[in-house]
């Protein structure tokens, strides 16, 4: 039998397969899949750029998707995974759809909402909590992130070069 554990890691690398999609077309790499009942319902990748859409986020998106699949708004039972700490509005997302638990890859110090600036999950006045696991596949989910904006930064200083000249 898998081990919760085993099949946490299982379910980021599909999450970190949409973030690598999500950095081939350009988007900051973050991708998210939704589970239930050991199916994946959803998956999704950040789209914010292409789609000039300011909640374009990858879980956000998951979660829409998810919705849609289990024809309902209330998503009890499901676990969302993400290869980058939440932030405000989909941590509150994930409040609003009663989600049984979010598993991420890298924390987030500057906007995380599910342990590093804010603890959405566990805070008693909402009337849902849910349980978090943070650190699944970090080092990956993150590198990905500084891979992709080390090249952002090349790109921009062989422009600027380019201009100069
Ligand atoms: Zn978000």
């Amino acid at each position: 039998m898998q081990t919760t554990q085993s099949r946490d890691i299982e379910y980021m690398q599909l999450a970190l397969e949409e973030a690598r999609a999500a950095a081939a077309a350009d988007e900051v790499p973050i991708g998210a899949v939704v589970v239930r009942d050991g199916h994946v319902i959803a998956a999704a990748r950040n789209t914010r750029e292409g789609s000039r859409n300011p909640a374009g986020h990858a879980e956000f998106t998951a979660l829409l998707e998810a919705a849609a699949h289990e024809d309902a708004w209330r998503l009890s039972g499901c676990t969302v995974y993400v290869t980058l700490e939440p932030c405000i509005m989909c941590a509150g997302l994930m409040q609003q759809a009663r989600i049984e638990r979010c598993v991420y890859g890298a924390s987030d110090p500057k906007a995380g909402a599910l342990g590093s600036l804010y603890q959405i999950n566990a805070d008693e006045r909402l009337n849902h909590t849910f349980e978090v696991e943070s650190g699944v596949l970090e080092d990956e989910c993150a590198q990905l992130l500084k891979d992709f904006f080390a090249a952002k930064r090349a790109q921009n200083k062989a422009k600027k070069k380019e201009g100069l000249s």
